[in-house]
């Protein structure tokens, strides 16, 4: 069956919980053993003393290593991405900052895509390198050949330890390539040592793109976005292998940097909904887009669905890839940041407010906002200027997003 029809269930038996039908919050810090022989059996499954025997489920001990709400959240989460092991972290940089930790220690490099999402921009670039580790970029727009030109520039191409991308990137929806970020990946491995590919896929998935089926690694979300998809919760997931995800769930032991038994309920109701909201979410983005595409005070948009065969590669990338033009739009108004900022100010039903992926269309303004912390160089090159504002697309009725829109650009003309 498809991920959406097992939502409401899976994972979940009702004889369990009172014959509850939805699974209850369960608030609780620790769990009761029956004996003490199944404690101690508990904790040598928990603690990597041995492996589960045959129909061995790791026992419920203390809700920093596992608590029902959080376990059947990440049961169901891994359906969509068809992955092995799913993690779920009190936050989306919770979950990226506790991969990067893992994967990494003093000496190493990490090679990364730009511009990421800038919390995580920060934590690379400011609070890696206090641990000795270095830092090498690439942008959208540069071939194989010269990407691994640019690792071998560093000097330190042997410390390569692992890739980290984001795509679609953020605000600007171009495109990376997963599949050859993995060849890179794979260029600089050897047989002693694997070098690992992490996606950050907030802005497509679950549903519009699975990077683990295009040679990731490791694939990361801030849940906070789609997959909470209320502005209600701050929430993060690591999904891959087995073997990896023993490592990253290992770290969030010890770090105890896991989900609450609240948020993971919350997510758990989300989930229910996630393919309908995304649909729509889809469909309202392509009526908007078509609007912006031809109004007479847009002078660009930013929308995965405008591209075509004439933008050779990212078009490519997109068939290759995505299942989804996304909910995401960026455009540049004609004028300045005063024309930007009326357009914001004159919105009526979009909440002038930064995140994304929620129910409610949202905009704002990358260059001040968002993306303020980005060396201004490289702002200019990504072209986050001060015309640029970013929607995200809700569930409204798409004639209303489209009717905001319109009498907020009106106000541009005054
Ligand atoms: C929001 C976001 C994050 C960080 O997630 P939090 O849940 O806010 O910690 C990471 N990556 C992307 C692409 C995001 O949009």
């Amino acid at each position: 069956m498809k991920p959406e029809s097992l939502m409401m269930s899976y994972g979940y038996k009702p004889e369990l919980s009172e014959g509850a039908i939805k699974c209850p919050i369960f608030q609780t810090s620790t769990f009761v053993f029956k004996s003490a022989e199944e404690g101690k059996a508990f904790f040598e499954v928990a603690y990597g003393h041995r492996e589960k025997n045959e129909g061995e489920e790791l026992g419920l001990i203390y809700s920093r290593i596992n608590n029902p709400d959080l376990e059947i959240l990440e049961n169901r989460l891994t359906l969509w991405d068809e992955a092995e092991e799913c993690a779920v972290f009190e936050s989306g940089m919770a979950a990226i900052t506790t991969v990067l930790l893992e994967f990494l220690k003093p000496g190493d490099l990490l090679l990364i895509s730009n511009p990421v999402y800038g919390g995580s921009d920060h934590f690379i670039k400011k609070i890696l390198p206090k641990f000795g580790i270095s830092v090498a970029e690439f942008s959208v727009g540069q071939t194989k050949e010269e990407i691994i030109q640019l690792v071998e520039n560093t000097g330190i191409s042997d410390k390569l330890a692992m890739v980290y991308i984001e795509t679609p990137a953020n605000p600007t929806n171009d495109l990376i390539d997963i599949e050859e970020s993995k060849e890179i990946a794979k260029y600089f491995s050897s047989s002693e040592k694997e070098i690992y590919l992490a996606v950050d896929n907030t802005y497509m998935g679950p549903i519009w793109q699975h990077p683990l089926k295009h040679g990731a690694d490791l694939v990361l979300y801030s849940a906070t976005k789609y997959i909470g998809g209320h502005s209600d919760v701050i929430a993060g997931a690591c999904l891959g292998s087995k073997e990896l995800m023993k490592r990253v769930k290992g770290l969030r032991t010890f770090l105890g940097n896991m989900a609450s038994p609240n948020s993971g309920w919350l997510l758990l109701r989300s989930l229910e909904t996630l393919k309908v909201r995304m649909d729509t979410q889809a469909i309202n983005a392509e009526k908007v887009a078509a609007f912006l595409n031809t109004h007479p005070l847009v002078e660009k948009v930013y929308y995965i669905g405008n591209l075509s065969e004439k933008d050779g590669a990212q078009f490519n990338i997109k068939n290759k890839q995505c299942l989804s033009n996304g909910g995401m739009i960026s455009f540049d108004v004609k004028g300045a940041e005063k024309d930007a900022f009326r357009f914001l100010n004159s919105l009526k039903l979009i909440k002038l407010a930064v995140s994304l992926g929620g129910t409610e269309s949202l905009a704002e303004h990358p260059a001040t906002m968002t993306h303020v912390d980005l060396d201004p160089a490289l702002k200019n090159k990504l072209s986050i200027t001060e015309k640029m504002v970013r929607l995200s697309i809700g569930v409204e009725f798409y004639e209303d997003i489209i009717y905001d829109i319109e009498q907020a650009l009106t106000k541009i003309d005054k």
